[in-house]
């Protein structure tokens, strides 16, 4: 496998072309971004973790029934995935309130929800990510009743299995965001499952053990990613 030109550079991954035009080369770098890039520095490390996680976490999943673009891991930051064109929804599922939903919603951070819940935002930087319905998915046109269809159910399973999954590591999976793709026409997962992208408290002191170290600026943000890549055994 061939790794040739960069072809796109985000906010915690570099994407390149392989001779397969059915694959691409993800490299996951350290630097960190928050509030729509408005707040920048680097975790040192976390690429190699948030790597290993993703690969691990894509491999538990495809074992139950969610299709995903991993292919194999290449090094301890480079994946071989499938290229796929992504559909422009973050898929939030929360388990326990926290962050915006507390904010926006007047529920203080911690609840326990009675049931799972889903949000979409549509995935535009220029717009800060706006928060919509499965309606304005469509009126969009970002993707069909069926794809949505798909990726709600999709996304219900990964909590189920990521909630069993982090808990039998002493941690809480309070909300987490997803994107998926289209690949040869199929819906499978996408991007990232990571300390970056999921809430994740102890479950018995609720320390919080991912990115919120880093947007809260509650220092000891290297410490918590590694706690957590040390607790799966990674
Ligand atoms: N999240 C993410 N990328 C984003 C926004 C949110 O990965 O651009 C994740 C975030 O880490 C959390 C979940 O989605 O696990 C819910 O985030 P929330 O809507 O509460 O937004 P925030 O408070 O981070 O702005």
């Amino acid at each position: 496998m061939e790794k040739l030109d960069l072809l796109y550079e985000g906010k915690a991954k570099k994407v390149f072309a392989t001779d397969d035009p059915d694959a691409l080369i993800v490299d996951y770098k350290d630097d960190a971004t928050a509030f729509n890039g408005l707040k920048k520095g680097t975790i040192v490390g976390k690429g190699v973790i948030n790597n290993r996680m993703t690969n691990h976490v894509f491999q538990l999943l495809e074992k139950e029934g969610v299709p995903t673009h991993f292919i194999q891991e290449l090094s301890d930051r480079e994946t071989l995935v499938k290229r796929v064109e992504i559909v422009p929804l973050e898929v939030i599922i929360r388990n326990v309130a926290a962050g915006s939903f507390s904010k926006r919603l007047g529920v203080p951070e911690g609840t326990l929800f009675e049931e799972p819940t889903i949000e979409f935002s549509y995935k535009n930087d220029d717009l800060g990510d706006p928060l919509i319905n499965d309606y304005f998915a469509r009126a969009l046109n970002l993707a069909t009743w069926e794809e949505i269809e798909t990726i709600k159910k999709y996304a219900f399973k990964v909590n189920e299995v990521l909630k069993a999954y982090f808990l039998q590591a002493g941690i809480k999976l309070i909300d987490f965001k997803i994107e998926f793709g289209r690949f040869h026409g199929q819906i499978i997962l996408a991007d990232e499952t990571s300390p970056d992208t999921c809430r994740l408290w102890d479950v018995n002191t609720n320390e919080k053990l991912d990115k919120d170290r880093f947007r809260r600026d509650l220092g000891n943000v290297e410490e918590a990613y590694n706690e957590v890549f040390s607790r799966l055994g990674l």
